[in-house]
């Protein structure tokens, strides 16, 4: 009897998960195995400003049940780091030293929040919500009515801010080139939409660079943001929503060519003949315009897992889709992106 293809899968996000059920229904005998870093099973992190209305429970956000994996015949294996891919041996280390092989190696791990280089040795005091608990950490700390900062403030920062604002909350906005991203806009509209904000009462400093954060003032609010020309920036909480940077340090080693993100054709392999990449981690080659282009957000995250993992069973598609990109303001005043849209 054959030995049945190990595929493996890095991430169990929107791509990693998509690309682990399409797997599974076009085939019922190969191993599948789903290696992640995160504590839960594969759950929307678009929900996750939901925690503030209620949804604190981590089994209320699950798509599928835990039990949905072993239905499947899923590995999936959790709190569970890759920190080196060996593409020549074909050959994943994890954090605790465990060597994984595999035949074909799907990676989806996916971006994380950028932080402005002149503050990641602020990090530490400031808030993430990639995650369930970093969302549950941000709930936390909030005092009822208290105000949280947000630096750049991208579609994931706005569509908090806007549940924030919808729940009790302040929101303090300091605005940056990465305001609406992935949306790129001109200043004109930029200002436009921040007007809608204003008008729901978010405080905006606009374009005014942070050059510090500090906790623990004794006679303010918790935290402190310093600008370049001096202001202070009162608040409870401090987050960065300036776009992602892509999870790509433990595939150095891969034998891939990497860029911002890992470069893929627009079939999403890798130059690795045995390595593909879905989702927010990949850039896909854009035969037009004759360079790689990060394609962000949910739905389009979702079809790159479900292509790449048919490909990795000998298909040949193209990741060829158009999802519209606008943003705007609604008949009713009110901010409409097309990122939003779940
Ligand atoms: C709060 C929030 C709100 C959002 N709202 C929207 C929205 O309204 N619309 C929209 O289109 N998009 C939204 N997004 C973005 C959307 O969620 C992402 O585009 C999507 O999750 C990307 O999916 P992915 O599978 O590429 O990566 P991710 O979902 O980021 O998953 C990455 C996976 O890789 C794993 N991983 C990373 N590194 C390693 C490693 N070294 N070892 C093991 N595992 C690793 C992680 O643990 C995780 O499982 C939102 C995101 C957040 C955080």
């Amino acid at each position: 009897m054959s030995t049945p293809i190990h595929n493996v899968i890095i991430g169990s996000g929107s791509a990693g998960f998509g690309a682990a059920r399409t797997l599974r229904k076009s085939d019922d005998k190969c191993r599948i195995t789903m290696i992640t870093m995160d504590s839960l099973p594969f759950y929307h992190r678009y929900d996750l400003p939901q925690v503030f209305r209620g949804k604190q429970d981590w089994r209320d956000l699950l798509d599928v049940p835990p039990a949905y994996y072993d239905e499947m015949d899923i590995k999936l294996r959790r709190c569970s780091r890759v920190v080196d891919v060996e593409g020549a041996a074909q050959k994943i280390t994890l954090a605790h030293q465990e060597a994984v092989g595999y035949d074909r190696l799907l990676v989806c791990a996916g971006g994380r929040g950028y932080i402005p280089e002149n503050l990641t040795s602020y990090a530490g005091l400031m808030h993430g919500f990639g995650s369930f608990e970093a969302a549950m950490r941000v709930y936390r700390d909030l005092p009822a009515g208290g105000t949280a900062i947000m630096i750049g403030g991208d579609m994931v920062g706005i569509d908090l801010a806007l549940t924030l604002l919808d729940t009790g909350y302040k929101v303090t906005l300091i605005t940056n080139g990465q305001t609406f991203w992935p949306h790129e806009i001109s200043q004109e509209e930029q200002a436009r939409l921040l007007e809608v904000l204003a008008a729901k009462g978010v405080t905006i400093f606009k374009d005014s660079r942070p050059v510090g954060v500090s906790r623990d003032n004794a006679q303010h609010a918790a935290s402190c943001v310093t600008l370049e020309d001096g202001t202070e920036v009162f608040g409870d909480v401090v987050m960065s929503f300036c776009g992602l940077a892509s999870s790509v340090e433990f595939m150095l080693g891969a034998d891939v060519d990497i860029e911002r993100g890992l470069l893929v054709n627009p079939e999403l392999r890798t130059s690795n003949e045995t390595i593909w990449a879905a989702g927010d981690v990949c850039q896909i080659w854009h035969d037009q315009e004759k360079a790689y282009r990060f394609y962000h957000g949910w739905k389009n995250v979702r079809v790159m897992g479900e292509l790449a993992s048919r490909n990795m069973q000998g298909a040949h598609e193209i990741f060829d889709v158009d999802i519209e990109d606008t943003i705007g303001i609604g008949p009713d005043g009110q901010l409409r992106s097309t990122f939003w849209t779940h």
